[in-house]
């Protein structure tokens, strides 16, 4: 079944073991209840646990966090949505402080220096007037809280428009304010000199491997795509320029008001990426929602703004830059062990072709 508590619509399995009923593929704990609520309405009253556990804290406990902030909790909402992707953190929620509503993660301890440069980096861009909200910075001036070997981080909550997944795809004005979004990002930062760009064709060939070995049924319906990338993308990949990329903009990690984007958030991939990657990501989201989506008012509004910014003589491979980085995707619902997704990822490739 699918969770649909929040817009990332999980794929939940589940498994009996020992009579208790195993839920896999939740991103957060509340895919438990999802599952649960849904087996009721058939009358069936089993016991469903998270196969993956998630981390909870009590108030008393993130009080004493908090300080490092100079805050004071008033209560947790546990169970507020927050947006973007759960996975990102070990552990979140949203805390009340005296009619502030913050967003508390815990974040992997050796990911700690890689979040305060991401920290400056937004604080650059806020500053520059882009829709970003910068962590909040405690004492010293730190993003980051480090203690007892784990590692805490605060972000102000941002209060959104909620994304109609059916029909946002026909919005052009969506399109055009993420193509100015970018063109402004890649006109204000660029990428660390020392950071390698991302190795797509790198990454696409030991998937295939992996697939070949564990996967094999699957490989005939991806030799065209093969093939065709062999041909037209692989060989160029190298030549083309690097920029300082979001890494993951899909339009579910931007924060969207009625008429305009109030912050872009999950900047954990950013870094150095080929000029296409962003554009790629985005076009290939938006076009897998629904056949028409692909050329609909909203990537078409995105093209026009993209065609500024991307020099004219890559504009050409994005199509099938578009196609190469749907091998992510691919890698994504074989990693969840979606056999459903993945059958619909080859099918969309497949189409792209
Ligand atoms: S992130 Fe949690 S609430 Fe959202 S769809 Fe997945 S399991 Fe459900």
């Amino acid at each position: 079944m699918t969770c649909l508590i929040c817009p990332n619509g999980c794929g939940l399995m589940v498994r009996e073991k020992e009579g208790v009923y195993l839920v896999g593929g939740n991103r957060c704990p509340r895919g438990v209840l999802f599952a649960e609520r849904e087996s009721e309405k058939e009358g069936i009253r089993w016991i469903f646990q998270s196969e993956v556990p998630f981390l909870r804290y009590p108030l008393e406990e993130i009080a004493p966090l908090l300080e490092f902030w100079g805050l004071v909790p008033d209560r947790l909402n546990e169970d507020r949505f927050i947006q973007g992707s759960p996975e990102r953190s070990l552990y979140r929620t949203l805390v009340e402080c005296g009619g502030e509503r913050l967003i508390l993660e815990q974040i992997e301890p050796d990911r700690a220096d890689r979040h305060e440069m991401i920290s400056r980096r937004l604080d650059r861009l806020s500053l520059a007037g882009l829709p970003v909200t910068p962590f909040r910075r405690g004492r010293e001036g730190r993003a980051v809280l480090r203690e007892g070997g784990r590692a805490w981080q605060l972000t102000p909550f941002v209060e959104g428009a909620p994304l109609n997944r059916r029909d946002y795809w026909r919005d052009e004005w969506r399109g055009r304010a993420l193509g100015e979004f970018l063109c402004a990002l890649y006109g204000e930062e660029t990428p660390d000199r020392q950071e390698e760009p991302f190795d797509l064709v790198g990454f696409i060939n030991a998937l295939v491997e992996k697939i070949a070995l564990r996967h094999g049924e699957l490989l005939s319906s991806l030799v065209p795509v093969l093939h065709r990338l062999e041909e037209t993308l692989f060989p160029r990949y190298g030549e083309i320029p690097p920029v300082l990329g979001h890494g993951d903009p899909h339009p579910l990690n931007i924060i969207w008001g009625r008429d305009r984007i109030l912050s872009v958030i999950d900047w954990e991939f950013c870094g150095a990426k080929p000029v296409l990657y962003d554009a790629a990501l985005i076009m290939g989201c938006v076009g897998s929602e629904t056949p028409e989506a692909f050329d609909g008012p909203f990537n078409r509004a995105f093209y026009g703004e993209m065609k500024k910014t991307i020099p004219g003589p890559w504009l050409g491979l994005l199509p099938d830059f578009i196609l190469a980085q749907r091998f992510a995707w691919l890698n994504e619902w074989l990693r969840h062990g979606d056999g459903a997704m993945v059958g619909q990822e080859i099918r969309y490739m497949n189409m792209l072709l």
